[in-house]
């Protein structure tokens, strides 16, 4: 079965240009300038189906490298599962999420990952890959972290927050990360100082603090940058590739900015709500309504300057990727455990479908280039995790993974009439947003999955990829 995409705008991380895209079976097989008649000369009466580009943008499909389906956390789990989160993920342009499989505590790390290929397997509407959370460093789990890059699974995820659950002390990260540094594992960090943030915690609720405000109060940029700082040091003590993600922090980025600087390898992510949205403006809602937006990191005091800053340093490159930390729950009997106590909210916002329109938004604000869109939102993630030349790229050979993105287009966020939202939510993290562009049409291995803006696609056509390892060393 071949497919023409014809004239449109190819956008890569390096140009654009009127190009043509030949996909045949699951792979870009050609791309043709228009008016060539090197493949013949009448292309499209020879393809089985022509889908027409004109005045639009074709990219590589959207790579999220941050989601959690169906995760426990905190009594319940996240509200999307493989099934209903890659549906939504299709629909905003991304073809290939890699999510987080988990070793709990006491847990055996080939069983935790073994739960999680048991929760995606056939479920999937779009490819899917899995980093591995190490949430019990010791000497068997350290062995195992060479069997997963054996497995595809090349980077892992340490924690120095959640005590009690995921978190790490000094002594494991850095036991972990001389790991990686031998195998080539990406080390990632969730980087906030998990043991000072519990006692504000608890001094916050002895004082009937108990707001959803208050877990972003309880959390301060400090306890971010510190964190941060003193993972890059362990990163320069073993020579593990760091990837930083979900950073919030200006403070936090700047020291990674200079650990860059002096030539480390070391990367760090941020997602669209640290972006757009603000303690101010969502986490200190009246009443319990600021629970929708409580995440860790915190949504960030906008007086503080973070979110410009965040920009600035995504158009510097001394942030490589936006992801999304996609860990939606709904307000009813999810959020709501946490009322007259911020410290029972489960932390989590869902994003998964919107990252392609947000962060166009930004192109559209002259924040950003469309080229550095696609970079940050494909072509790096799909590098940084060992997956490009199959994904992030528009070339021959390349996975057929396609978006045509109407530039001209509008998509207004939310629930209801005209809204766009397919996520597994009772509310919308988003309500209200209204941006410029939109996800027409959408191929998953050369099959169309969304075909003009409706979904076409089918549970069980996402395969699991086994990735390489960092392909963005310098
Ligand atoms: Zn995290
Ligand atoms: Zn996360």
């Amino acid at each position: 079965m071949t497919i023409l995409i014809r004239g449109g705008t190819v956008v890569s991380a390096t140009g654009s240009a009127l190009t043509d895209v030949l996909v045949d079976g699951e792979r870009i097989v050609a791309l043709v300038e228009p008016g060539s008649t090197a493949l013949g000369s009448n292309l499209a009466a020879a393809a089985a189906r022509v889908i027409d580009a004109t005045g639009r943008y074709v990219i590589p499909g959207g790579v999220d490298c941050h989601t959690h389906m169906d995760l426990p956390f905190g009594g319940t789990s996240s509200s999307d599962t493989f099934e209903t989160g890659t549906r939504a993920a299709a629909w905003g342009g991304t073809t290939t999420i890699i999510d987080f499989a988990v070793q709990f505590k006491g847990e055996r790390v080939q069983d935790g990952l073994a739960a999680w290929h048991e929760k995606a397997a056939g479920q999937c509407a779009i490819d899917y890959g899995f980093h591995q959370i190490i949430g019990d460093v010791n000497d068997e789990s350290l062995k195992a972290m060479d069997e997963l890059v054996a497995e595809g699974i090349t980077s892992v995820k340490l924690f120095t927050a959640y005590p009690g659950v995921y978190y790490s002390d000094d002594g494991q990260l850095l036991r972990a990360m001389q790991v990686a540094a031998r195998n080539g594992a990406v080390v990632m960090m969730h980087a906030e100082n998990g043991p000072a943030i519990d006692v504000l915690r608890e001094q916050a609720l002895s004082r009937g603090e108990t707001a959803p405000v208050h877990h972003g109060l309880t959390r301060p940029w400090e306890t971010e940058a510190e964190a941060t700082h003193r993972v890059l040091m362990l990163a320069q003590v073993t020579g593990a590739p760091l990837y930083v993600v979900h950073m919030s922090a200006r403070q936090a980025v700047a020291a990674l900015q200079a650990y860059r600087d002096q030539g480390f390898n070391v990367f760090g992510e941020t997602c669209p709500q640290y972006l757009y949205l603000s303690l101010e403006d969502q986490l200190s809602r009246p009443g319990f309504e600021g629970a929708a937006w409580v995440c860790s990191p915190p949504l960030r005091p906008r007086a503080e300057g973070h979110q410009d800053e965040l920009w600035k340093y995504l158009r510097t490159n001394d942030l490589q990727v936006v992801s999304t930390d996609h860990c939606p729950f709904c307000m009813k009997e999810q959020k709501d455990r946490g009322i007259g106590d911020f410290t029972k909210i489960p932390n989590g916002l869902g994003t998964v479908e919107h990252r392609l329109d947000l962060v166009y938004q930004g192109v559209v604000d002259g924040r950003i280039t469309k080229e550095r869109w696609v970079e940050l939102c494909s072509t790096t993630p799909a590098r940084m995790f060992g997956l490009y030349g199959r994904k992030g790229v528009i070339e021959p050979g390349a996975d057929a993974d396609l978006v045509v993105y109407d530039p001209n287009g509008h998509t207004s966020i939310g629930i209801g009439v005209g809204r766009t939202h397919h996520m597994n939510m009772d509310h919308s993290s988003w309500e209200g947003f209204e941006v410029d562009g939109h996800v027409d049409t959408v191929l998953s291995r050369g099959t169309v999955v969304v075909d003009d803006g409706a979904y076409v696609g089918a549970k069980g056509h996402g395969r699991y990829q086994k990735r390489a390892l960092c392909q963005y060393l310098t």
